[in-house]
């Protein structure tokens, strides 16, 4: 690394079209005064960016930096050098950053922080902080991560998410909470039978807002934020800033710093991306022969619809491919399985639907395939964000059928690459889509001969109009 003069190294390029990433014009907005330097070096062969103020200028509470040093955060992502001064000072949190970014660090460590300076025994059913997530897994990772980082400060951290028994979950209330994280409807259930008290909670995050919007379970965050007392310390994260929820910031947080970081039009810089032009029938033989490739260390396919990746991962064991399916029709233990099993590597090969697209952080995720594109554009993003985190590299291969052109189409125009082609050629046009059609059997065809019922009816129209 060359010696510079800059507080701030960012190291950018984009391996595959060669344009160059604003990060560090970013930074630029963080320190209006202009005291910060940067210097953006083109380098594609190395990625991500770094900061070069470490977390030791923080101040934080010795448990924490040994917690921090245990899970090898040397330095803070952007994201985190920019909020964190914010939350360490009290101050609300607007943060705007695509996955993989260092979000939940940059929400937790000031709550742990100010939980370590003032350790207070929680009332029952009380909760000191409150965190939201739009999915119960990332709701389990956040839990994760706030028991990493909160190792030796004595927290007593309580999950609450849907899909499993409340019962546990309200015992483990009943001594009362320092972090509750959890889902927006069984937190509303809870609220309402008052086995979860929120009057006295000091912090509020909410995580991954847009995706809660998505999820329509803005009434239910209504709902939260009327419980909770105004003097507070809050945060929002969101990886798009939509209208509805620049709205729901401002009611919700009170002189916010802003922290952006890329928009999620961008997809990691250290990701090879291509398209195989494939029709819809050839999917199936083209994905067993990429997967049988020992290079596919760990992957995630998706499909669009549930049935769909349920009948992928059946193919795919079909072809001795260790493949197992996660989707919203699981039951929540199943969900959780599922995902245990491709973390730990007992699968290799994770079928999911979008539902998987967010947050969700599985280390050496080496592909993604998108088996059928999706018809947002950013959940191409999304999707893809699963791998090439943190700075490692990762391929992401897309099927695309002729019905699936426009997809396409809209997604090279969202992230500004042009995906490589890797096999079949580019149609000229899109095929209309077409509509699903029942199998002939089950077509339920008029009788013949009229039925038992209508020769009744059709003899005697006088005597049921009498
Ligand atoms: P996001 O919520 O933005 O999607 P996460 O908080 O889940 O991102 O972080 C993504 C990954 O990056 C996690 O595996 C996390 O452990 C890792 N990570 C976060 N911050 C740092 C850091 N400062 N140094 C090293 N790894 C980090
Ligand atoms: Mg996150």
């Amino acid at each position: 690394m060359p010696a510079l003069a800059a507080d701030v190294l960012i190291w950018g390029g984009d391996a595959l079209s060669g344009r160059f990433l604003p990060v560090h014009s970013h930074y630029r907005a963080w320190y209006p005064d202009n005291t910060l330097q940067t210097q953006a070096v083109a380098a594609p062969e190395m990625f991500y960016f770094m900061t070069e103020t470490s977390f030791a200028s923080f101040q934080l509470a010795a448990p924490i930096m040994q917690a921090l040093k245990n899970a090898g955060f040397d330095k803070p992502t952007p994201i985190q050098a920019g909020a964190l001064p914010a939350g360490l000072a009290g101050r609300d949190v607007l943060g705007t950053a695509q996955t993989g970014t260092g979000k939940t660090a940059a929400f937790a460590l000031p709550i742990l922080q100010a939980m370590a300076a003032a350790p207070l025994r929680p009332r029952r059913f009380a909760a000191r902080a409150l965190i939201l997530s739009p999915t119960r897994e990332l709701a389990v990772q956040i839990e994760q991560e706030f028991k990493k980082f909160g190792t030796g400060l004595g927290l007593h951290t309580v999950l609450i998410v849907g899909g499993v028994g409340r019962t546990g979950q309200v015992n483990r209330m009943s001594r009362g909470a320092d972090i509750v994280v959890g889902t927006p409807g069984r937190v509303c259930d809870l609220l309402s039978t008052r086995e979860l008290n929120i009057e006295q909670c000091q912090f509020f995050v909410l995580d991954e807002a847009d995706r809660m919007l998505d999820l329509g379970f803005m009434p239910d965050i209504r709902k939260v934020v009327a419980q909770l007392p105004t003097r507070r310390q809050s945060a929002l994260f969101s990886a798009t800033m939509p209208k509805e929820i620049l709205h729901l910031a401002e009611g919700l947080l009170r002189d916010p710093v802003k922290v952006a970081i890329q928009g999620v039009s961008s997809t990691p810089v250290l990701m090879e991306q291509s398209v195989h032009f494939v029709e819809a029938s050839g999917k199936r033989h083209l994905l067993a022969t990429l997967l049988k490739d020992p290079s596919v260390s760990r992957a995630i396919v998706f499909t669009r619809t549930k049935r769909g990746a349920d009948r992928v991962a059946l193919q795919l064991s079909q072809e001795k491919i260790s493949a197992t399916a996660m989707h919203g029709n699981l039951a929540q233990n199943a969900r959780q399985r599922a995902l245990e099993a491709f973390r730990t590597g007992a699968v290799r090969v994770l079928v999911a639907t979008d539902l998987a697209a967010r947050g969700i952080d599985v280390a050496g995720v080496s592909h993604v395939f998108n088996y059928e594109l999706p018809n947002e554009p950013e959940s191409y993003v999304h999707r893809t964000g699963r791998t090439a985190r943190n700075g490692n590299a990762g391929i992401a291969v897309a099927f695309c059928d002729a019905t699936e052109l426009t997809y396409l189409n809209q997604i090279e125009k969202l992230t500004g690459v042009k995906l490589a082609v890797a096999s079949g050629t580019r149609p000229a046009h899109a095929a209309p889509v077409k509509k699903p059609q029942p199998h002939p059997n089950l077509v339920v065809r008029k009788p013949k001969r009229a039925q038992y019922g209508e020769q009744n009816n059709q003899r005697r129209p006088s005597q049921r109009a009498a």
